[in-house]
C-alpha cells in the first residue's frame, strides 16, 4: 500500500487493513510486514508511524517469493539478479554430457518457464529478455561443432521463415558436401561421404560440387539444376496443403505407427533403399517387391506397381494409369481430394506394402500378392474401412 507518511495516513491505512481483516477472516501478520520509507521521509516521522504499525523498516527493498518487491527506474538493476540466477542454473548443469535431446528437455521444461514465474508479476523489459535468450541460445549451441549442429538440428515445431528456410537449403548442402581426409579422426568413413586428402593435414568438409571446395550461392543454384532430382523436389508446395495433408491423416482413425509411417513417408525419412544408398549402405535399389524400377519415395509411394495392383484391387476411386516422376505430390493431392475411408484405405494400403516389403528384405520371405491383399483386407475390417 502507498501512502503520504503522515500519521493520519497511518491510521487511515490501518483502519483499511483492519476492515479488510473483518471481511475476509484473514490477518495480516506484521511481523513479517515491513514498511519502506522514501529518502525525504524525516527520521521522526519514519518512528511514530513505525510506532503505529508496529512493523519493521526495511532499508533496501526486498524481495518477496524470489521476485523484487520494488522496481524503481533502473529496471535491469532490479533484475539484474535474477540474470544471474538463470545463468547459474545453467552453469550448475554438467551439459557437457547432455545430448541435443536432453538439452532441448532442460530449456523447454526449466529455463523457458524460469521467466514465465517472474513474468506473472512484472513486463520484463525486452532488454532483459533477449539477454535471457541469448544465454539459452549460447546454452544450445554450447559444445558443439556448430556446422554438424545445423546440419543435425530439427526444424521444431513453429519455425521461423528464415530458420524454415535454412532447413530447406540444407539438403542440398549436406548432399554436396564430403571430407577431404587428413587425420581421418572427424569422419565415420561408413557413413560419411569422403575423398583421400593430404595424409596428416586435418580433416576438412569440401563442397563437391565447385573446383575450389567452397560453396558459393552460384555453384549451389547450378547443382540444383543439374543433378538428377526430381524437378520438384526443391519447389515448396504451398503450405496451406501441406497443412490440410496433416490435418486429414492426424484426424484419421486408426491406428498411430500407420499414420506415423504415412508422415515419415511425407518427409521422406523411410529407410527405403535408394536413401540408403544415398548414405553409402546399400548397393542395389530396386524395389525388392515389383523388381522393375529403383526403390525411391515416388515409387514407394505411386509408381510400384504391387501397390498400384493393390489399389486396382481395392476399387479405389483413382486414375492409377497417371505415371509420374513426382508420386509423393500425386499422392498427397489424391489424399486431399478422397473421402476419409478412402483415406484410411490409402494409409493401410501404404503401410501394409511397407511391412511386407520388410519381410521380404529383412526375413528373407518370398513375396506372395495373396499375403498382400489378405492382410490389407484384415486391416480394413479392424479399423472399419468400406
Ligand atoms: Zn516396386
Amino acid at each position: 500500500m502507498f501512502d503520504d507518511a503522515l500519521v493520519e495516513g497511518a491510521h487511515v491505512v490501518q483502519n483499511i487493513i483492519k476492515e479488510y481483516e473483518l471481511i475476509s477472516g484473514q490477518q495480516v501478520n506484521f511481523d513479517k510486514s515491513f514498511i519502506y520509507f522514501s529518502a525525504c521521509v524525516g527520521h521522526s516521522e519514519r518512528d511514530t508511524i513505525t510506532n503505529v504499525f508496529g512493523v519493521r523498516v526495511a532499508t533496501n527493498p526486498e524481495k518477496y517469493l524470489r521476485l523484487p518487491m520494488m522496481v524503481g527506474r533502473n529496471k535491469r538493476r532490479a533484475f539484474a539478479d535474477f540474470v544471474d540466477r538463470f545463468r547459474r542454473r545453467i552453469e550448475s548443469w554438467s551439459f557437457r554430457y547432455l545430448s541435443m535431446g536432453g538439452k532441448e528437455v532442460l530449456i523447454k521444461a526449466i529455463l523457458q518457464v524460469i521467466p514465465v514465474y517472474v513474468m506473472q508479476c512484472f513486463a520484463l523489459p525486452k532488454t532483459l529478455c533477449q539477454k535471457l535468450e541469448l544465454i539459452m541460445n549460447k546454452f544450445w549451441w554450447s559444445n558443439n561443432k556448430s556446422s554438424k549442429v545445423i546440419m543435425a538440428a530439427k526444424i521444431g515445431s513453429y519455425p521461423s521463415f528464415t530458420w524454415r528456410s535454412l532447413c530447406n537449403a540444407r539438403e542440398l548442402i549436406s548432399d554436396g558436401l564430403l571430407w577431404r581426409i587428413g587425420s581421418g579422426d572427424s569422419v565415420n568413413i561408413w557413413n560419411d561421404p569422403w575423398l583421400p586428402g593430404l595424409a596428416g593435414a586435418p580433416d576438412v568438409l569440401v563442397w563437391h560440387f565447385d573446383a575450389s571446395g567452397e560453396y558459393s550461392v552460384k555453384s549451389g543454384y547450378r547443382a540444383l539444376l543439374t543433378t538428377h532430382r526430381y524437378p520438384s523436389d526443391y519447389n515448396m508446395e504451398p503450405i496451406a496443403s501441406y497443412k490440410q495433408f496433416y490435418n486429414l491423416l492426424w484426424e484419421l482413425q486408426i491406428p498411430a505407427k500407420l499414420k506415423i509411417h504415412m508422415w515419415r513417408l511425407s518427409k521422406d525419412f523411410v529407410p527405403h533403399f535408394n536413401n540408403l544408398l544415398k548414405r553409402r549402405l546399400q548397393v542395389v535399389n530396386v524395389c525388392p517387391l515389383c523388381k522393375e524400377a529403383p526403390e525411391d519415395l515416388g515409387h514407394l509411394l505411386w509408381s510400384c506397381d504391387v501397390l498400384r495392383h493393390l489399389w486396382l484391387s481395392l476399387n479405389l476411386p483413382f486414375d492409377c494409369s497417371v505415371r509420374t516422376l513426382d508420386g509423393k505430390n500425386q499422392l498427397m493431392n489424391i489424399f486431399i481430394k478422397v473421402d476419409a475411408d478412402t483415406r484410411k484405405l490409402l494409409v493401410i494400403s501404404l503401410w501394409a506394402t511397407w511391412f511386407q516389403r520388410n519381410k521380404v528384405v529383412h526375413e528373407g520371405t518370398q513375396f506372395v500378392w495373396q499375403d498382400l491383399v489378405g492382410f490389407v483386407k484384415r486391416l480394413c475390417f479392424c479399423f472399419k474401412c468400406e
